[in-house]
């Protein structure tokens, strides 16, 4: 069964926070707030990721469940999407590129986003940050205040970043893309994938952007 971390254990910004670790090939499922919880990223959806038992768990109930952002429409990342829509009436936060295929089936629970587009959530006010490169669509979540990035597959923790050689990714647009994230000021990264980042956050990104401009 996928594990539970309580992010607030870990530090006091991310207090209600929880991250959900998929099994096999299935992203970071996290769950922001409780009471009109929001969940970045719900996972593959498969047997071994079932999404309802972990978060009745951390206490979100399906009327609690207020909102899904999806980072990029890739199936270990969104695919989760379609259980919770089987007992919630979330709205499901798409950027506007990435809703051709899977995010096209979420019906009028689909909300299209962009670059400036802000979205409301229990914690946080989280900034929409376009970031291309591994899908054309792909979107990291800027909180300013508590400098937290929620970074999907574009930076990871050790300075990785995402793949560009999907059908829609690009380099050149990932290295545009760790570039702007370079300019944020930033505490935590929360990834699609791995451990969080709670120390030299910025560094980080700094690291990513370089390694990934040095191959163009
Ligand atoms: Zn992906």
């Amino acid at each position: 069964m996928p594990r539970i971390f309580d992010l607030g254990k870990y530090h006091e910004k991310l207090t209600d926070v929880h991250l959900i670790i998929g099994e096999g090939l299935c992203s970071n499922i996290y769950v922001i707030g409780r009471e009109e919880a929001c969940v970045v990223d719900p996972g593959v959806g498969n047997y071994a990721n079932p999404v309802w038992p972990q978060l009745e768990e951390i206490g979100v109930t399906p009327d609690r469940l207020r909102s899904v952002i999806i980072t990029h429409a890739h199936h270990d990342h969104a695919m989760g999407a379609f259980l919770i829509l089987q007992k919630a009436d979330p709205k499901i936060f798409v950027h506007t590129l990435d809703t051709m295929y899977i995010a096209a089936r979420f019906g009028p629970n689909l909300v299209k986003v962009e670059e400036g587009n802000v979205i409301e959530t229990e914690r946080w006010p989280l900034d929409v940050i376009w970031t291309p490169g591994h899908t054309e669509g792909g979107m990291c979540l800027y909180n300013p205040e508590d400098k937290i990035l929620i970074s999907g597959d574009t930076v990871f923790a050790d300075a990785k970043y995402g793949t560009w050689y999907g059908e829609s990714g690009s380099l050149d647009a990932m290295v545009e893309s760790l570039r702007k994230l370079t300019m944020l000021d930033v505490d935590f990264i929360l990834p699609g994938h791995g451990a969080p980042v709670f120390e030299g956050s910025n560094e980080n990104i700094r690291t990513a952007y370089d390694k990934a401009s040095s191959r163009i």
